[in-house]
């Protein structure tokens, strides 16, 4: 059955997190099991988990692990650039993996997240760039506005 694609690709066979998993070593860095387990749930989540979702969710897959091991991970990881965080005006940074990585629009109405590829931001970040010498991070932020569902009722939504 044909599944509605994200906007992410698969390369080859090695996934996401296996890619993820080989640059730490690479870096010189121990993958420890709780390393292991932030990049796969990260890997496996469709969702937008923020950084207490995911130290939630590697909790319950590695009983006994502190969260602040897992946050010093998390931490380790987007050093290393694997690990890519998203500010919304909704809620705390949500985190994706970078290989992952795209564009988001945030529905200030309802709080609905909707991811896009960035390659619709590249018009805004070449003129950005040309005409203001401004480097753009179009991932780094999420787009705020109003869905289809809220954007009747803004006036009355809006602050
Ligand atoms: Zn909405
Ligand atoms: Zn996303
Ligand atoms: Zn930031």
């Amino acid at each position: 059955m044909a599944r509605v694609r994200r906007v992410t690709k698969t390369l080859s066979a090695e996934n996401a997190g296996d890619r993820a998993l080989r640059v730490v070593r690479a870096a010189g860095g121990r993958v420890t099991s709780c390393t292991r387990t932030v990049v796969a749930t990260l890997a496996d989540s469709t969702d937008h988990l923020t950084a207490e979702d995911l130290i939630a969710e590697v909790e319950s897959r590695l009983p006994g692990v502190a969260a602040s091991t897992v946050y010093r991970v998390i931490q380790r990881l987007s050093e290393l650039d694997l690990v890519e965080h998203v500010h919304t005006s909704v809620g705390p940074p949500i985190y994706h993996l970078h290989e992952r990585g795209h564009a988001h629009l945030v529905c200030n109405g309802c709080g609905v997240i909707s991811d896009i590829s960035d390659r619709h931001l590249n018009g805004l970040t070449q003129t950005l760039t040309r005409q203001f010498e401004f480097t753009l991070e179009p991932r780094h932020s999420a787009l705020v506005g109003y869905c289809r569902d809220c954007a009747p009722r803004r006036a009355h939504l809006a602050h």
